[in-house]
């Protein structure tokens, strides 16, 4: 039931494989190749049924389109998801595995790291398809794609902080950020030299203690990271975030940060606006791991991806004056410039 499923969205491919001596059951799906080949990284998460792994795929996968289009990459979107348990279920053989599915796509597919896999498991399906990016720097890759990830939230905060709030720099402004993992924790570090002062939380007492005493951060404690007095909010943690509970205690007139799908509902894009907080949608703000990971492909030079990190700033910008004009949420303005840019790819065939 793919073509009924709620998320289809003319998915151009969505196959699935299995590899009985590994146990590998996956999907990956393909949204559109319409700017180039899809690229999207490989998640591995122990999906409670099949449904579930369907309906994750789908919708990460049309992101994929959407966050590539709008970082000008030349690269369509796409998805790939491992259904099993991470910790318990992955082994070398499993993630060659892998490689050789992605493989047989001949190319359509690119994938890279995600939830539940590492720059390790990238080396096990480079054994079996060159259609893999973020290895490890020894390997001939990038490394970490969550240093780009954080230099590019930061130029979309600086983007929103001006639009919003007329400043040209963040210094005195106050950030209260949820998460501090790979890019929260880096985030964290650019604003506390920018002068920020610092609101944090994660269930990680040793990141919050990190944060406390290298960055002068206050700590909270997580639930009550949505009322914190600041000026900003931005959310470096887990996705569905804004809901119909957190969008009313927000004191933030801004909510810009990393974590993906970060709206509940579409709705919930109308609601902040309701509330006049003007959001940085997501996957236009955390296009920094993707335009690392595209350069490893392309060979684009450091300074080339420093360039595309800057104009996230910018991109953001049009989309909160376009949205201002047509009386928007943010995000759908940022869809709608994302369809232009696919149909006039799609048209140009
Ligand atoms: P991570 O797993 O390294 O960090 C997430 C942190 O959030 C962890 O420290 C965890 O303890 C904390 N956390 C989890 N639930 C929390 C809660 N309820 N309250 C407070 N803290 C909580 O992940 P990451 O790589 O830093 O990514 C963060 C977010 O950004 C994710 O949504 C991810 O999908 C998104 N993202 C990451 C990248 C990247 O380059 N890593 C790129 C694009 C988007």
């Amino acid at each position: 039931m793919i073509f009924e499923a709620e998320d289809f969205d003319d998915h151009e491919q969505t196959v699935f494989f299995c590899d009985a001596d590994s146990g590998l059951k996956a999907i990956i799906a393909i949204h559109s190749t319409a700017l180039g080949p899809a690229a999207g990284g490989c998640r591995f998460y122990p999906y409670a049924n099949e449904q579930d792994a369907v309906r994750d795929v789908l919708r990460l996968s049309k992101g994929m389109t959407l966050k590539n289009a709008m970082a000008g990459l030349p690269l369509g979107g796409g998805k790939a998801v491992i259904i099993a348990d991470p910790v318990a279920g992955k082994s070398p053989a499993l993630m060659q595995a892998m490689g050789r599915a992605v493989e047989k796509l001949g190319g359509q597919f690119i994938t890279g790291e995600d939830v539940g896999t590492s720059a390790k498991d990238m080396v096990e399906i480079r054994k079996e398809t060159s259609h893999v990016l973020g290895l490890p720097v020894n390997e001939g890759g990038s490394g970490d794609p969550s240093p780009s990830t954080a230099r590019g939230v930061l130029e979309g905060i600086k983007a929103a902080a001006k639009h919003r709030l007329h400043k040209d720099t963040l210094e005195g402004l106050t950030i209260a950020v949820q998460g501090l993992g790979h890019v929260g924790s880096t985030l964290a570090g650019l604003l506390a030299e920018e002068g920020v002062k610092l609101i944090v939380c994660d269930m990680n007492e040793t990141a919050v203690e990190w944060a406390g005493s290298d960055l002068g951060a206050q700590a909270v404690p997580s639930e009550v990271i949505y009322d914190a007095e600041a000026d900003i909010f931005a959310p470096c943690a887990m996705g569905a975030i804004l809901n119909a509970n957190t969008i009313p205690r927000l004191k933030a007139s801004i909510v810009a940060g990393a974590a993906n799908n970060q709206l509940a509902t579409a709705a919930d894009g109308a609601a902040l606006r309701e509330r006049s907080i003007l959001y940085a949608p997501d996957y236009v703000i955390n296009a920094g791991g993707i335009i690392q990971l595209s350069a490893e492909r392309t060979g684009e030079t450091e300074e080339a991806v420093m360039a595309r990190l800057r104009a996230i700033g910018g991109t953001l910008t049009a989309i909160f004056e376009a949205a201002g004009m047509q009386e928007l949420p943010t995000s759908e303005a940022a869809d709608r410039i994302a369809a232009q840019r696919i149909l006039a790819a799609n048209s140009a065939v």
